[in-house]
């Protein structure tokens, strides 16, 4: 029996599983970074630099089982609660694997499923002509990015041509890059599903994403490829994923829809995920509830029915009040802040989520505050 549960992290994962609905089990946070949004929640909130063993203590202290809401967190944090014998759902094993780009896609492999064209490089170790040589396999149109402690489109960089990888070369980052051919794609999508500890599986119908500069803005589910043979991959796929890692809790997949009609995996996160916030309001039972359930042993609520929604992020700097104001006769939005102090660019400030019959007609009802706040790239894509 799981009554006491810790969460890594105390971002807007955390707090949305704060307040996820039926949870059975009281939970500690440990603060990872600078900020903490969910101190008003009333939960014990562990502060202070978690590579001081004092501080992993007081968290771990009395804990029957631990969850992440952001999984970069140091490998020292794992080792200590794994010598404490602490239990880790999802297990420390699968956080280290989606820790690690080089792992990550390593597990891809292993499984047949397909990926996008990669190679590891150390420029502490490597020459600029191993770098050159691995680019002109991929034509020289690649991503490169960090194979650790990357999210939201950050230390990636992406080259076109020759010229541009040379230019880039010089500000790479110097720790262990993974470069991966850049695939041309038709869409982005993801699937979210939760195992439970004795291995039932639900999965959430498949949605499609739209990235900017490497950060989603936009998630409509379910996606038009829901249905095909692109759905009963991402749902093949997935399942091969759960079972290898012997996984217990929500689990999202980032998948490309190529041009080939292949689906690539991107990339895994080992916890709730942002495409899948729709489920508060959409789904029967949310990512959020079905995560608490999966690791405290509960048995896992059905998902469906789930409505049609869409989910527009709020990035960057957005006036909560001026958003709401402007769109106050919108009865149908379902906002959600974060409560986060600073608006950095890029960073995540909050969400809306509105549910319609269709997709499409989700999508009507959130043209006015699509049309606000997302960029005419993407929005040309959707609309
Ligand atoms: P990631 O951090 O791996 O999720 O990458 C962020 C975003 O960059 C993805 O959602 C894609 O839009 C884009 N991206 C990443 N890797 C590739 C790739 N190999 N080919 C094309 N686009 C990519």
């Amino acid at each position: 029996m799981i009554s006491k549960l810790g969460v890594i992290g105390t971002g807007q994962l955390g707090r949305m599983l704060g307040q996820a609905k039926g949870r059975g089990a009281d939970l500690r946070f440990l603060q990872t970074s600078s900020e903490s949004i969910v101190d008003d929640l009333g939960y014990e909130v562990i502060k202070g630099d978690v590579s001081d063993l004092d501080v992993l203590k007081r968290f771990a202290d009395g804990l029957d089982c631990v969850t992440f809401e952001w999984e970069n967190v140091s490998l020292e944090v794992l080792d200590y609660l794994q010598s404490q014998k602490v239990m880790m759902r999802p297990n420390a094993d699968a956080i280290k694997t989606a820790q690690n780009r080089v792992y990550e896609k390593g597990l891809f492999y292993r499984l047949g499923i397909p990926t996008p064209e990669y190679a590891a490089f150390n420029p502490k170790l490597e020459t600029m002509h191993r770098y050159l040589e691995i680019l002109d396999r991929f034509q020289f149109k690649a991503v490169i990015k960090t194979a650790t402690g990357g999210y939201d489109g950050k230390g990636q960089w992406r080259v076109e041509n020759i010229g541009q990888a040379i230019e880039a070369f010089p500000k790479l980052s110097q720790e262990l890059l993974i470069i991966e051919k850049l695939v041309v794609f038709k869409s982005e999508v993801s699937m979210l599903a939760v195992r439970s500890v004795e291995g039932s599986v639900y999965y959430y119908p498949l949605v499609q994403n739209y990235h900017h500069d490497g950060i989603l803005r936009v998630s409509t589910a379910p996606s038009p490829h829901e249905k095909g043979e692109i759905g009963k991959l991402a749902l093949k796929y997935t399942r091969q994923i759960l079972e290898q890692l012997d996984y217990v809790g929500v689990i999202a997949v980032e998948f490309f829809v190529g041009y080939d009609g292949k689906l690539y995996a991107n990339e895994i996160a080992p916890r709730v995920h942002n495409s899948g916030h729709g489920t508060i309001e959409a789904a029967k039972t949310s990512q959020f509830e079905n995560h608490i359930r999966a690791v405290t042993g509960t048995l896992l609520g059905i998902p469906t029915p789930i409505d049609p929604s869409i989910m527009i992020n709020f990035i960057g700097k957005v006036d909560p009040a001026e958003v709401q104001w402007r769109l106050k006769n919108r009865l149908n939005y379902n906002f959600h802040w974060y409560g986060k102090k600073e608006a950095r660019p890029g960073r995540k400030m909050g969400h809306v989520t509105i549910v319609g019959d269709t997709v499409a007609n989700a999508i009507e009802n959130g043209r006015e505050l699509l049309s606000l706040l997302v960029p005419n790239k993407v929005l040309g894509l959707i609309l």
